[in-house]
């Protein structure tokens, strides 16, 4: 094993300050009490907390009213990296852009990336993330072989499904419940290729994009659609991104990892009569003019880097993210009924995409066989009733929400809809009979109270 980067020096120090926190789709703002530890043994034992990464997620997931936001000051973290066996230790507040720079030379690449080079590793195992390979490689948990996990009741913890096996795969996905994770061992993949070429295939509606994607993803490395469902007439006609890995590197553009934080227009530049319009432009551009390419890896794997503007045309009151996944055996009849409530309801859906998925859900963790449709609207009331129907159709159909991504979940639709709900709530009591970890989006998921 080489001992790649020094550990720093540990100098105990612990910051408190108050500071507002938004969640990225802007439907949380709260004052919040935050520190930020070195040396977390030295916390104060009788608070609440919420373990923060990046805070970039789009719920209010790391912060919360009542509870402290607990951070490690971030680093680059890399603690070793062994390339023969192609596994590397991590401090958690190491971003994927930070893995990514460091790995850009190896032979080896992490097998699972959400969309946002700025999130860490902690995050993305407190929220078992999921990238454009789902149907691959599965959700992020898969690749992780160990932890180091501070409690204040319990000390720092070694998990892995060796020792400790209970709490680590409760903190698989377990939202930061189970306490803060320092670090990380992590099985990397050889990476199959430099650049990916890119490839989009039109389609007409969303029943022909999931019915040509179940074909494609024995052949494609890395697969999602785009589709516009922005307009009562709109059929979801779009086109599917499919990625294969090639071994030429096309040019790397240097690490560039904007703010997501943009500050937010002053007023909505989505709304019912521009999103067509602007979509209709995205789809042709994407259909007729850029069909075929080469993309940096980079480029591909972080799609939305460089296209941080898109969620400040939002404007002041942000968006909702809904983010569902569909057994594949109900697709045609989900689909069916989903375009009348479109027509119905005339909601302004900005943003509309399809990933395979694959596996087997336990606790909350969002996974399952079937398709993940997102779907990005503004937020304002008159889509009020679409939602409302939208939630009745996933209870009929058993597709279930991403409550991680779509701030109005309430904990009734998640107990209805996760079987294992009742499992993680007791488990987590059983750790941790204060539950000294919990976080706006806990108390809204109803797990921080007994009964
Ligand atoms: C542009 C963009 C694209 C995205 N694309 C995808 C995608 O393709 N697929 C996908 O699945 N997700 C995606 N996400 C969601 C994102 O991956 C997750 O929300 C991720 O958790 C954010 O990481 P973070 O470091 O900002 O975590 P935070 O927002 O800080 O925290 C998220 C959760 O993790 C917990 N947590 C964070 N660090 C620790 C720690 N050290 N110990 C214990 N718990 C911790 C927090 O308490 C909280 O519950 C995307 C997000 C953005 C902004």
């Amino acid at each position: 094993m080489l001992p790649f980067a020094r550990r720093q020096a540990y100098v105990s120090r612990v910051k408190e300050f108050f500071r507002e926190q938004y969640s990225l789709d802007l439907q949380v703002a709260l004052n919040t009490h935050v520190i930020h530890a070195e040396a977390l043994s030295e916390v104060p034992k009788d608070l609440f907390y919420a373990p923060q990464g990046a805070g970039l997620s789009y719920v209010a997931a790391s912060f919360g009213t009542g509870i402290s936001t607990l951070k490690k000051p971030l680093n680059t973290g890399i603690i070793s990296f062994d390339n023969s066996m192609g596994t590397i230790e991590l401090q958690s507040g190491c971003t994927l852009g930070q893995v990514y720079d460091f790995l850009v030379a190896s032979d080896w690449m992490l097998p699972i990336q959400p969309g946002h080079p700025a999130v860490t590793i902690g995050g993305c195992i407190a929220v078992d993330v999921h990238g454009k390979n789902q149907f691959k490689e599965g959700l992020f948990s898969s690749s992780v072989r160990s932890i180091q996990l501070f409690h204040p009741s319990y000390g720092e913890l070694t998990c892995s499904n060796q020792e400790n096996s209970e709490v680590f795969d409760l903190t698989m996905g377990g939202l930061g419940l189970t306490g803060f994770i320092l670090s990380a061992a992590i099985q990397l993949i050889k990476k199959p290729g430099l650049s990916v070429t890119v490839e989009n295939i039109q389609v007409k509606n969303l029943i022909e994009t999931y019915q040509i994607m179940s074909r494609l993803k024995n052949e494609k490395s890395l697969l999602y659609s785009w589709n516009d469902c922005s307009h009562s007439a709109a059929t979801g006609r779009g086109y599917i991104i499919s990625g294969q890995y090639q071994p030429d590197q096309v040019s790397q553009k240097p690490l560039a990892v904007a703010t997501l934080r943009p500050q937010s227009l002053p007023f909505a530049l989505f709304n019912s009569l521009t999103t067509p319009a602007i979509n209709f432009a995205y789809y042709l551009l994407n259909t007729k003019l850029k069909t075929k390419g080469v993309q940096s890896l980079f480029d591909f794997t972080f799609p939305v880097h460089n296209k941080v503007f898109y969620f400040s045309w939002y404007g002041p009151k942000g968006f909702i993210e809904r983010q569902i996944l569909i057994p594949e055996s109900v697709m045609n009849k989900y689909l069916d009924e989903f375009r009348g409530l479109i027509q119905r309801h005339r909601p302004t859906i900005v943003l509309t995409t399809l990933k395979s998925f694959k596996g087997s859900s336990k606790f909350l963790r969002f996974t399952g066989d079937g398709f993940c449709l997102s779907l990005d609207l503004p937020a304002n009331n008159q889509d009020h009733k679409f939602h409302f129907d939208l939630d009745n159709l996933n209870l009929k159909y058993n597709a279930i929400d991403n409550f991680v991504k779509d701030s109005r979940v309430n904990s009734n639709q998640i107990k209805s809809t996760y079987s294992d709900y009742n499992n993680f709530k007791r488990l987590l009591f059983q750790f941790d009979k204060r539950r000294i970890f919990r976080s706006h989006l806990s108390h809204r998921l109803d797990l921080d109270s007994k009964d």
